[in-house]
């Protein structure tokens, strides 16, 4: 029932790869970053984010008519894999180069398409994701956030919440409701607007998580007066959009590479003090590992063809989170014991920040419970 097809890297790849590691490695060493646990939401550094553009490593799957590089998705895979391995400071244009650009490119008109893609894959537009609002998250059906058409447009009111990086972003695309339900049925009237930050009425304030880091905000819409350009798509299609942007969201290797850095990091030490109960624990996790990237590759050939693998990307997540909270969990049992003295610089904070963040893990992107139920409605079980 759930096939992953087989993605291939080619020779480019491998190319991609070394040039990338090299750069990856000059960075470190001149202090262009310090490795950072969960770094595609914590860690964000604009100018890094530029210095990617520049390399040509952001919209990377993108025509190059848009300002991207027209490379197969296996050269993405390539890159995100090994920005997340290293902990770079890849948070500000994350969202952007994953979901939204490959999201205005499907369903954004030429004036969008042109205007924006060419600065995301240049490093220098970040945006964000307004879905969840207060009392709506799981249940995204139920948002309140409204776009009534006026004379020259929209007007948008209505508050989301956990949105990530908007207070850096430069766009927010925002699923609103733009006509009433047909009944029960609450997933008509919805649609999606591309949202310029700089408006005024928007109102942005930070939510610290539980490491204390402000990475995610409460974002309020005041009248926010809209052009009519800023619909995304087609009006009345935005819980079918959402969907398929939700596909791209919940499949890549950031649903369980958040905290290879620390297990990398960690090595040095746990192989000096080797025994079998550590090599077990640390074969256990590679191995799971293995087999989650061999299914993220099979859901970044989907995309490749064209297809919108909105499933299996719920179980790469669902199983990804899993292993996730597993490698933190592993790494604290590995590592107990081995005295802190011997530990390498930095693998303090960044086991700390992994634990920190793990409960945000199975939230993020959709519940665990809700991608159980994706899966079970698949399975003609629900
Ligand atoms: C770090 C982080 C970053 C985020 N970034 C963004 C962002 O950028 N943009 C954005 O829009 N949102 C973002 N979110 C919000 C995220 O999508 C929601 O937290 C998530 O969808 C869950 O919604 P909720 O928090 O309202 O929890 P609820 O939906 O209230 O769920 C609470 C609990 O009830 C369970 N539950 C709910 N419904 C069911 C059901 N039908 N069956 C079984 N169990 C159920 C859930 O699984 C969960 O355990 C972020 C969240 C986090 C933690």
């Amino acid at each position: 029932m759930f096939q992953f097809p087989r993605l291939a890297f080619d020779a480019q790849a491998d190319d991609l790869r070394a040039q990338i590691r090299s750069f990856l490695s000059t960075e470190r060493a001149s202090g262009g970053f310090v490795p950072q646990a969960d770094c595609w939401v914590s860690a964000a550094d604009p100018e890094f984010s530029r210095k990617l553009g520049a390399q040509g490593w952001l919209g990377i799957t993108w025509p190059k008519e848009y300002g991207g590089h027209a490379r197969p998705m296996a050269h993405r895979f390539v890159v995100t894999e090994e920005l997340l391995a290293a902990g770079a400071p890849v948070a500000a244009h994350w969202i952007a180069d994953r979901q939204t650009g490959s999201h205005i490119l499907q369903y954004g008109t030429e004036e969008q398409k042109h205007d924006i893609l060419p600065r995301i894959a240049a490093g220098e537009c970040f945006t964000a994701i307004g879905m969840s609002e207060p009392q709506a998250g799981s249940d995204l059906a139920a948002i309140k956030t409204s776009a009534k058409r006026t004379d020259t447009g929209w007007v948008l009111s209505g508050r989301k919440i956990w949105s990530t990086g908007a207070h850096f972003s430069h766009y927010i695309i925002v699923l609103a409701r733009t006509s009433p339900a047909e009944g029960r049925n609450r997933q008509v009237g919805l649609s999606q607007f591309l949202v310029d930050l700089s408006l005024p009425g928007v109102d942005i304030s930070g939510i610290r998580d539980l490491g204390d880091t402000p990475h995610f905000n409460e974002t309020l819409f005041e009248d926010v007066e809209l052009p009519g350009d800023a619909l995304l798509g087609t009006e009345g299609n935005g819980w079918a959009q959402c969907m398929g942007e939700l596909a791209l969201e919940r499949s890549g290797p950031e649903r369980f590479l958040t905290s290879l850095i620390v297990l990398e990091t960690a090595l040095p030490v746990i192989a000096r003090h080797a025994d079998d109960r550590r090599a077990g624990e640390v074969g256990s996790i590679l191995a799971n590992l293995r087999v989650l990237r061999r299914m993220s590759l099979g859901v970044a050939e989907l995309l490749e063809r064209g297809e919108s693998p909105a499933t299996l990307a719920a179980v790469v997540k669902e199983m990804g989170n899993r292993l996730e909270n597993d490698v933190v969990a592993k790494l604290r049992n590995v590592l107990a014991g081995i005295p802190r003295g011997e530990w390498p610089d930095g693998l303090g904070t960044l086991l700390r920040d992994a634990v920190l963040h793990l409960p945000s893990n199975t939230l993020r992107g959709g519940t665990t419970e809700i991608l159980r139920g994706i899966i079970a409605r698949e399975m003609g079980m629900r």
